[in-house]
C-alpha cells in the first residue's frame, strides 16, 4: 500500500520519518482515485471493502452468483446490439448477440439457465422494440470521469443519451424488483455519472434514469446543481473516511478496528462471507437464490422462436 504523507508532514509507514524541512506540509493531499462501486462498497461495509480492494492476495470469493452472470449477459447484448450496423439494429439481432456473450455461472442446472436465457432474451426484445435504432446514444458503457478537491472519480455508464441538448444517464437493471423515482434519486453512481459527464460531454446532464428491463419500467429523476452537490459531498466524506482507515492500516492497526463489519441483510450476499465471522450467522443463499423469484421455477422452459440453439447448446 502506497504511503501518504502525515497532516504533520511526516511520512510513517516502515518506520521510517521524514523531516519536516522536506516541506511535506506544502504537498496537496493525493486525491482518492475512486469509481462509484468503491464508494459503495464501503458505506455498505468497511470490512468487505477491505476485501475487496486493501487486502493483497484478496481473499477467495464464494462462488458466482446466477444473478451477477444474468446482469452481466444483458448488458453486454445491451452494448454490442449498438454496435450491429442500423439496418440491422433490430429485436432480430438479439438472439446472436445474447447467446454470444451469455455467462452461463452461478445456476442451478442446465433446465433453469435455459429459462433465465428465454427470459432475457423476452426483456431485450421488449426493450429494444421501443428504442429508435437510429438514434445513437452518446455513449454506451461509456466511461466518464471528473476531479474534486479530494476525487479522481470515473465511472462506466450503461448508456448516455443525448436529448433535447443535454446528456441523460442511462442505467439496466435486471433485479426481481421494480424501481421508483427514489431509487434514481438517491442513487450515488447515478449522481456521479451525471456530475462526471456534464464535464466530458460539456453539456448540461441533470436527468438519470433506471430502466428495469423485466417490468419495462422507467424511474426517472431530474437533479438539480444543489442534489449533485450534495452527493458530490457525500461521495468525498466515504472517500475521506476510507483514507483515514487505509492511513490507519498503515500505521499498524488492527485491519478488523480499521475496516469494521456493518453485519445486515447484505451479509447473506456478501462474496467475502466465508472469511468473515459477522456474516455466519446470515441465512444462507443458493447462488442461483436471486434468480427464483426472476424466473419462477414453476414457469415451464418455453425455448424463444428465436433462440435456438440455446446458450446451454456448446
Ligand atoms: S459478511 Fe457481512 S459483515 Fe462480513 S464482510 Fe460481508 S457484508 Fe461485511
Amino acid at each position: 500500500m502506497s504511503r501518504t504523507p502525515t497532516p504533520s508532514g511526516r511520512r510513517t509507514g516502515r518506520g521510517k520519518d521524514v523531516p519536516e524541512q522536506l516541506g511535506f506540509d506544502l504537498m496537496p493531499e493525493r486525491l482518492f482515485v475512486c469509481t462509484p462501486s468503491k464508494l459503495t462498497a464501503y458505506a455498505d461495509c468497511p470490512r468487505r471493502y477491505r476485501h475487496a480492494y486493501v487486502d493483497r492476495p484478496a481473499p477467495p470469493k464464494g462462488p458466482a452468483w446466477a444473478h451477477n452472470s444474468l446482469g452481466a449477459s444483458v448488458h453486454t447484448a445491451l452494448r454490442n446490439w449498438w454496435d450491429v450496423p442500423v439496418e440491422r439494429r433490430g429485436p432480430e439481432a438479439l438472439p446472436r448477440l445474447l447467446r454470444a456473450t451469455w455467462v452461463r455461472e452461478g445456476y442451478r442446472d442446465d433446465e433453469q439457465e435455459r429459462a433465465v436465457y428465454d427470459r432475457a432474451l423476452g426483456w431485450l426484445e421488449s426493450y429494444v422494440a421501443g428504442l429508435d435504432p437510429e438514434q445513437s446514444p452518446l455513449g454506451v458503457e461509456r466511461t466518464v470521469a471528473a476531479k474534486t478537491s479530494v476525487l479522481a472519480l470515473s465511472g462506466r455508464a450503461d448508456r448516455i443519451d443525448a436529448r433535447d441538448g443535454e446528456a441523460v444517464i442511462v442505467d439496466y437493471k435486471t433485479g426481481r424488483t421494480g424501481l421508483d423515482a427514489d431509487d434514481a434519486r438517491g442513487s450515488l453512481a447515478l449522481a456521479l455519472y451525471a456530475f462526471a459527464a456534464e464535464r466530458v460531454f460539456r453539456r448540461r446532464c441533470r436527468t438519470v434514469e433506471l430502466h428495469h428491463l423485466p417490468t419495462g419500467t422507467v424511474a426517472a429523476h431530474e437533479h438539480t446543481p444543489e442534489s449533485i452537490a450534495r452527493h458530490v459531498s457525500r461521495a468525498e466524506d466515504t472517500a475521506r473516511d476510507i483514507m483515514a482507515a487505509e492511513r490507519a492500516l498503515d500505521e499498524g492497526a488492527d485491519p478488523d478496528e480499521a475496516f469494521p463489519t456493518n453485519p445486515g441483510a447484505l451479509c447473506s450476499w456478501c462474496d467475502y462471507r466465508r472469511v468473515c465471522p459477522a456474516g455466519a450467522d446470515a441465512p444462507n443463499r443458493d447462488p442461483w437464490a436471486a434468480i427464483e423469484s426472476t424466473v419462477p421455477t414453476a414457469v415451464p422452459h418455453q425455448q424463444h422462436p428465436d433462440a435456438a440453439p440455446s446458450p446451454t447448446t456448446p
